[in-house]
């Protein structure tokens, strides 16, 4: 996986893309499946670290739920208080309604879609077909011989690099307001009234 912090450029495209998708849901579907991670590197029990909620049927419930959750609950406060966003706009933005559930679905199938071509397994059809089954379309053109491994390693360098160049781009865009345009979105989508 590219490191979790860069999916945010996916996230901030389909809310440039879509603007009336607010932002911070789409910044928490696109970070969510990740947290799976650490929890299943500690419990290894011959399971791969991409799992329940990098497969469709963990993200459209688990994974909804915890980002509209966290969205909604934990995203307003700790943003105001670490980043200094205005509070009220963070409270519009991640109010609960279909922009908020449309904004964490897409950002969590956008997650899926950047790990899909770029893993050596992927249980996004788990736990009906074997993730190792399905290997990244990246993966297997780099793939030097065929070494999956390898492959992967190629494919996490070239998707990272890019989305790292993407982040960095984003930052300078935003860079007079950075946090509020990087975390509640710009004020030219805005503009455009959230999905009702
Ligand atoms: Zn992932």
């Amino acid at each position: 996986m590219p490191l979790t912090p860069l999916h945010y450029p996916v996230a901030y495209g389909l809310h440039r893309l879509q603007g009336r998708l607010p932002l911070p849901g789409l910044i928490v579907g696109s970070f969510i499946p990740d947290i799976e991670v650490p929890i299943l590197w500690v419990f290894d029990r011959g399971v791969p670290d991409h799992l329940i909620l990098h497969s469709l049927l963990g993200l459209l419930t688990l994974g909804m739920l915890l980002s509209v959750l966290i969205t909604h609950y934990l995203y307003p406060p700790l943003v105001a208080n670490i980043f200094r966003v205005e509070r009220l706009g963070l409270n519009k933005a991640c109010s609960l309604g279909t922009a908020l559930y449309l904004s964490c679905l897409v950002g969590l199938l956008g997650h899926l879609a950047l790990d899909l071509p770029m893993h050596w397994f992927n249980p996004v059809l788990w736990p009906w077909i074997d993730p190792y089954t399905i290997v990244g379309i990246l993966v297997l053109l780099l793939a030097p011989e065929g070494d999956l491994q390898a492959g992967f390693a190629l494919a996490n360098s070239l998707v990272s690099s890019v989305m790292l160049v993407a982040l960095l781009g984003i930052a300078w865009k935003c860079r007079h307001s950075l946090w509020t345009n990087m975390l509640l979105g710009e004020s030219s989508a805005s503009s455009n009234e959230p999905i009702q």
